[in-house]
């Protein structure tokens, strides 16, 4: 069986939902890498009890492994690293030579604030330096040393790996403690679990729901599968677990996904539709340029998010007023007076104002009504108008009528727009 692990995050901050975790959902993730199966993540405050309630209930569970997330920084609430002693029957004692070098640092943050009191700061980092008997010390990221604290001898509870809250000292102590032996001991029983995403786009869930009745119908046993659909961004992904040995099994679920959706289906390893457009447009050298109206930017914004964008986006206009289509993206005010502003042909000309303004081998054009307010019986709110030109003459357009808030209609909308523009680089242009 798997070796099985639960995540305790602690932080007043994340309880109260000021902070959102972070460290929780990475921490998961990293432990599926490695076979571990993750059962559960509790959120706690800086109450040592409400810690302590949280371990022993893991324990209880019968977990191998515990990870837990923040309190050991220097002040009165950070007090993980004590009461994870204290739950492992192993009691603190002060690391002299961890002090010193805890000091080093320090000493480096005080020249920066030199008004500070020394001996607050040495009792401080005492603290910091006490060390469970059998522990193994993680070397500080920032200032707070983590550890890895094993069941006391001839108990056959958890060990417990402690790390620091603040995520960007967190993940590079992950990577050191795995490599540790007590916590190799910890996961000795970790099975490899294999892992894949296909995404679909233009479909609802339920569609794929059925596809999994059809595959148990055609006697493809799902049960060995651990399938996970999650319907996000307008795309429905689905995740499947699985151990090695049942990979013919999980070849036989994903062809049936893609012959009942070939249309659907556009990516069988995972890959974004945003990495996908990257590609597309690298690999044929093609450059883009955009011009948005209720987007306001964000198609360009997800454009450039990948690192090397530079080399095929050429930039974006953004085109709120009628005045600024006219005027930035050259859409002629005539076709904005006979179809409004919120229409296909207006899309159409954005896009080809964007490929004139910029010299671009393929624009964008997307006018809609994000509201709330502003629509009208023939165009409601969550009207949108995509289009996609190609400098050849080429062009792929559509109007949809997308739900939501005015945050999923406009982030729906680069979806959408992307995909249409992945569409469109591959030359289906219907
Ligand atoms: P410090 O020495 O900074 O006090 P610590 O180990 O005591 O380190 P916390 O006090 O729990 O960590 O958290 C410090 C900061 O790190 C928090 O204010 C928060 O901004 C960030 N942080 C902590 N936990 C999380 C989390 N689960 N997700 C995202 N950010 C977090
Ligand atoms: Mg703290």
């Amino acid at each position: 069986m798997a070796a099985r692990a639960g995540i305790v995050v602690t932080g007043t901050e994340v309880l109260t939902g000021r902070v959102a975790d972070r460290n929780g959902p990475w921490l998961a993730e990293r432990l599926r890498e490695l076979g571990v199966e993750i059962a559960h993540t509790i959120v706690v405050g800086d109450r040592p009890q409400d810690v302590r309630d949280a371990l022993g209930w893991l324990a209880s569970a019968g977990m191998d492994l515990i990870v837990t997330s923040g309190g050991l920084g220097p002040t009165e609430d950070d007090l993980t690293a004590a009461v994870v002693g204290e739950f492992q029957g192993r009691p603190s004692a002060l690391d002299e030579a961890l002090e010193g070098r805890i000091w080093a640092i320090l000493e480096r943050l005080m020249r920066r604030w030199p008004d500070l009191d020394e001996d607050a700061i040495r009792r401080s980092n005492r603290k910091q330096a006490l060390v469970p008997r059998g522990a193994t010390v993680l070397e500080p990221v920032g200032t707070a040393p983590g550890l890895i604290v094993p069941p006391s001898a001839g108990s056959a509870g958890p060990t417990v790996v402690v790390l620091p809250g603040p995520p960007r000292e967190l993940q590079p102590m992950w990577d050191v403690a795995i490599e540790a032996e007590a916590f190799r001991a910890a996961v000795a029983g970790a099975v490899e679990y294999r892992q894949h995403m296909l995404r679909l786009f233009g479909i609802p869930e339920s569609e794929i729901a059925d596809t999994m009745l059809k595959a148990r119908e055609a006697g493809v046993d799902l049960d060995a599968l651990e399938i996970t659909t999650c319907l996000r961004r307008g795309e429905v992904e689905v995740v499947t677990r699985y151990e090695p040995e049942q990979q013919a099994l999980y070849d036989a679920f994903a062809g049936l996904v893609a012959e009942r959706h070939p249309r659907e289906l556009f990516s069988e390893d995972g890959t974004s539709v945003d990495e996908q457009v990257a590609s597309l447009l690298r690999e044929s050298s093609r450059t883009v340029a955009t011009a948005e109206s209720c987007t306001g930017g964000l198609l360009a914004g997800r454009l450039t998010d990948l690192a090397g964008s530079s080399d095929y986006v050429l930039g974006g206009l953004v085109v709120y007023s009628n005045e600024a289509k006219t005027a930035l993206a050259g859409v002629p005010a005539a076709v904005i007076a006979a179809h409004g502003a919120v229409s296909v042909e207006v899309a159409e000309a954005l896009a080809s104002g964007a490929i004139a303004a910029l010299g671009t081998d393929v624009g964008v054009g997307i006018t809609g009504i994000a509201g709330p307010g502003g629509g009208t019986e023939d165009k409601p709110v969550g009207t949108v108008c995509f289009s996609v030109a190609t400098r050849d003459g080429g062009r792929l357009t559509r109007r949809l009528l997308l739900p939501g808030s005015r945050f999923d209609i406009r982030d729906r909308s680069t979806t959408v727009a992307l995909h249409l523009i992945r569409r469109a680089l591959r030359g289906e242009l219907d």
